[in-house]
């Protein structure tokens, strides 16, 4: 559910129109509604009621807005981070370094050293190289940095390719069939204090099963940990629980994933983690855009629109769905092409849609645009960087400013061999 509502004849964000906001900031512009991120946050946690010790990191990757890590903050969540970059931005919200998770395939020694200095509370290793050398780089400081392996648990989690992470044949985490001899390597070093296990198996997962499978393998895992001596006291489960992108879709939400895990950990006795992403932030956002105009096509109309690719990949680069609504509608549907203005044909939000009739000078929304929206943005075709708002109840506020083709310009420059 979420906070993007109709109410006389105007889609409000919360109790903002947003017409205010298209007036004031132009568009494109994401609006997130913090009722929304609060719920989600909330419900999560409702959901983990059945376990007895838990941690919630959420995955800055699928919103890094400061704004959006201090709701969370807020409502007691820690942080998965996976750069430097998303780093300094839960330490600029505030986020303990004992509350941060740091994952990731490419960890640089640069990155390592800084997460540690930031006293971070888990390093998800993704490679027993890695492992080597955090224990150097933490042994040099006179330290022990606080571990957890991650595992590939070969495991298919039903989604698309370029999001799955769990095969075999994926670049995450160590291999299943290696994974314990590793840690046994691991946990011998001083640097090291190897707490436990981790695994993600993809995102946008609509399915309980592969995450089922999954969990049931790493319990195994855990077990012949246990029994070789190692205390295994946490397990990382990662995050991956899909959200609907589709007016009316009905997907396995919070309540039935937490009776899931709960059953599938009774006897663990381990804190377990997790990394929800999406499922906080999907739902939480729209991207506000404008049509440009809308001219005649072979098989429908083309609604060029001044969003683009470059402020919402998803569509061109994962094939994904958005819903489409006009922020006024007034009942007329059309069925068309709703494009940007991107000079690729790959900048094309849906194809033959039945949508609110709209006309050239109209406001509309990319629903669900909350998560993997912004943070994804560039400047192709040398567009601005998307701002980014934030709605409370009647308020708002700019979260995250447009950068403009100008300000991106100055950071250019000819080299004298050129002048
Ligand atoms: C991306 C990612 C997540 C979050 O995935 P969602 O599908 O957004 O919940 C969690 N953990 C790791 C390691 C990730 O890479």
């Amino acid at each position: 559910m979420d906070h993007f509502e109709i109410k006389h004849g105007v889609l409000h964000a919360e109790d903002v129109p947003l017409p205010a906001i298209a007036e004031a900031v132009g568009t494109p512009v994401y609006v997130y509604a913090r009722a929304t991120l609060t719920r989600h946050a909330r419900v999560f946690r409702e959901a983990l009621g059945g376990l007895p010790r838990f941690h919630i990191a959420f995955s800055v990757k699928s919103n890094p807005n400061l704004a959006v890590l201090s709701v969370l903050k807020r409502e007691g969540y820690g942080v998965d981070v996976t750069s430097e970059g998303e780093l300094l931005r839960a330490l600029a919200a505030g986020i303990a370094g004992d509350d941060l998770v740091f994952s990731g395939v490419g960890k640089t020694t640069r990155e390592l050293g800084l997460a540690l200095d930031a006293g971070l509370g888990q390093f998800n290793l993704e490679s027993e190289e890695e492992g080597i050398e955090l224990a150097q780089i933490a042994a040099a400081r006179g330290r022990r940095a606080v571990c957890a392996l991650r595992v590939n648990p070969d495991v298919d989690a039903g989604t698309h390719a370029k999001i799955s992470t769990g095969k075999a044949e994926n670049k995450f985490g160590v291999a299943y069939d290696r994974a314990a001899a590793i840690y046994a390597r691991l946990a011998a070093l001083d640097g090291l204090e190897m707490r436990g296990l981790a695994v993600h198996i993809g995102s946008q997962i609509t399915s309980l099963e592969p995450s089922r499978a999954a969990f049931v393998k790493m319990g195994a895992l855990m077990r012949t940990l246990r029994g070789a001596g190692f205390p295994v006291t946490h397990m990382d489960l990662g995050g991956g629980l899909g959200v609907p992108y589709r007016l009316g879709e009905v997907l396995p939400g919070p309540a039935e994933y937490g009776a899931m895990v709960a059953e599938v950990t009774r006897d663990w006795d381990a804190t377990i983690l997790f990394e929800p992403g999406r499922v906080i932030t999907g739902n939480a956002g729209v991207l506000l855009t404008r049509v440009v105009r809308v001219k005649p096509g072979v098989t429908a109309p083309f609604v060029v629109v001044d969003a683009a690719m470059n402020d919402l990949i998803r569509p061109a680069m994962y094939g994904a769905w958005h819903d489409f609504a006009a922020v006024r509608p007034d009942g007329r549907r059309m069925t068309a092409n709703i494009v940007g203005p991107v000079c690729e044909t790959g900048d094309t939000f849906a194809m033959g849609r039945d949508i609110d009739a709209v006309q050239a000078g109209d406001l509309a929304v990319f629903r669900t645009a909350g998560a993997y929206g912004a943070t994804m943005a560039s400047t192709y075709n040398s567009r601005a960087l998307v701002p980014e708002v934030m709605v409370d109840g009647d308020r708002w506020a700019v979260v995250a400013e447009r950068i403009d083709p100008a300000t991106i310009l100055a950071a250019e420059r000819v080299p004298d061999w050129l002048a």
